[in-house]
């Protein structure tokens, strides 16, 4: 059976969904804070297989949860749903580590088709890497250097240590590497990956980028792979010319 962890504080809103999640077959859980839901995903008697967070709560908001359980390696697939609805706001959703987000108020139907898509999002994702002309030859994973994502897994290989990904850096770094040697411009990710068409401050995508150089890059510094386009974007380089190895 599914389970599901939804933390919100608004009472009403949070029965409103364990009603229809659990006519759907899931089996909810309810908590009010962020506090709460780190404290019963650490320990784990249950594993959740999905988490719906709101944002503004008492105690520590969402986007430090959802930071807190990123750092801590706890990987569940979460969908952030909240009033804050500002692209900034969006992006900084994922830059914490979000798989989706949904603003408030909400069609009930979208949100059980996210969540939907969020427990299918890994075997999309592994088919669409397969179906696509990814420059790899084994399809569920792209080795560069020293380093191998394993998109498969959601695991960034760096010689013996393995960084697990969200599926969103797992969408961004796919994305890149779809389009290898060639510029790509923040707007063509936003739309494209986070499928954000409003016309937003493009320079948040960069928050996201530093993070997923600090897992790639030796100086993340002075990025090899992952180069900055000057007033376009990026460009993904998985063998730089003056390979120093
Ligand atoms: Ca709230």
């Amino acid at each position: 059976m599914i389970r599901v962890l939804i933390v919100e504080d608004e009472l009403h809103l949070a029965e409103g969904l364990r009603f229809n999640l659990e006519a759907e077959g899931y089996q909810v859980e309810v908590v009010e804070t962020g506090e709460a839901a780190l404290e019963k995903l650490q320990r784990g008697s249950a594993p959740f297989d999905l988490m719906v967070l709101d944002v503004m709560l008492p105690g520590k908001d969402g986007f430090t949860v959802m930071a807190e359980m990123r750092q801590a390696g706890q990987f569940i697939p979460t969908l952030i749903l909240t009033a804050r609805g500002h692209p900034e706001d969006v992006l900084r959703g994922f830059g914490a580590g979000a798989d989706d987000y949904l603003t408030k108020p909400f069609d009930l139907a979208i949100l059980m088709a996210r969540l939907r898509g969020l427990l299918r999002r890994r075997e999309w994702f592994l088919a669409s890497v397969n179906s696509a002309p990814a420059p790899s030859p084994a399809p569920e994973a792209f080795t560069f250097g020293d380093k191998s994502v394993h998109f498969d897994r959601l695991e960034l290989r760096v010689r013996d240590q393995v960084f697990p990904l969200t599926l969103m850096e797992a969408n961004v770094l796919h994305y890149l590497i779809r389009h290898e040697g060639k510029p790509v411009s923040r707007k063509a990710l936003l739309e494209e990956v986070w499928g954000l068409h409003e016309d937003t401050d493009t320079r948040a995508i960069d928050n996201f980028m530093v993070r997923l150089r600090r897992y790639i890059e030796e100086d993340p510094r002075r990025p090899r792979h992952l180069l900055t386009v000057r007033g376009v974007g990026y460009r993904f380089v998985a063998q730089p010319a003056q390979a120093a190895s």
